[in-house]
């Protein structure tokens, strides 16, 4: 089955292994009629440079008259830095992009010693240990303030090593329109059973770091058939996701 977009990619700009065109040459190839260049935020280990951002953009710009059958969004995946629901991206850089993915990721770095344990410490605790239900709530607490701060159009692989409670933080992005992720990358049918059971907008993407992996949904798709899951929630199987027209 052939999906309409794939939202989530990395380039060579952060930690992926090809460039923007190659990525899309793939999309291309594959059938996609959208693709998301979203390279990792300002604050992570792997991150986009800022100096790089109008690079991109002339690159995608490129792109669009070279292979004008399929749409190209400038995006970023933007890491939540705060316990206060900070992610590391300004107002007027929020501006400079199409679409915008915000969640965790261990290897960006906080702005304070106070987030650096609040989203951190207690992180790396809950994957060596399991998870308390106080830092449920803390992180619960941290992505909702982030949902409602910001306009996130994505909050990817949710669970993946920080711990909310699913149904709370669905609760917000069905409420903000924010997409709830499924990422083939990250696959968990019991996270994936909640994220089914709530009213969120769905999407599957590859978070792709080659351009093999571009539009690769195969995997996707024999999990959420295998699981019974209902493949039609998936917005982006036969249409384009809708962006939350920012700032
Ligand atoms: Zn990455
Ligand atoms: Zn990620």
């Amino acid at each position: 089955m052939t999906f309409y977009g794939d939202y989530h990619t990395h380039t060579r700009y952060s930690d992926g292994k090809n460039s923007i065109e190659e990525n899309v040459a793939a999309a291309v190839s594959k059938g996609l009629k959208e693709i998301a260049v979203t390279d990792h935020g300002f604050r992570n280990m792997f991150c986009l440079k800022i100096s790089d951002i109008q690079k991109q953009k002339k690159e995608i710009d490129a792109c669009r008259i070279k292979y004008p059958n399929i749409k190209i969004l400038h995006g970023i995946e933007a890491d939540l830095v705060g316990t206060d629901g900070r992610i590391d991206l300004t107002r007027e850089q929020f501006g400079l992009f199409d679409l915008v993915i915000a969640g965790y990721h261990p290897s960006a770095r906080p702005y304070t010693l106070a987030d650096m344990y609040g989203i951190h410490l207690k992180t790396y605790f809950s994957v060596v240990f399991k998870p308390t239900k106080e830092i449920i709530r803390q992180n619960t607490r941290a992505a909702i303030k982030m949902l409602e701060r910001y306009k996130i159009d994505i909050y990817p692989h949710i669970n993946h090593s920080f711990y909310v409670d699913i149904k709370e933080v669905a609760k917000v992005c069905a409420d903000t329109g924010t997409y709830m992720e499924l990422n083939a990358k990250h696959l968990d049918a019991e996270i994936c059973k909640a994220l089914f059971e709530s009213d969120a907008r769905l999407v599957a993407n590859t978070d792709a770091h080659s351009s093999y992996n571009v539009g690769a949904f195969g995997g996707i798709e024999s999990f959420i058939t295998e699981n019974g899951f209902d493949i039609n929630r998936i917005e982006n199987l036969k249409k384009g996701i809708e962006l939350s027209g920012r700032i």
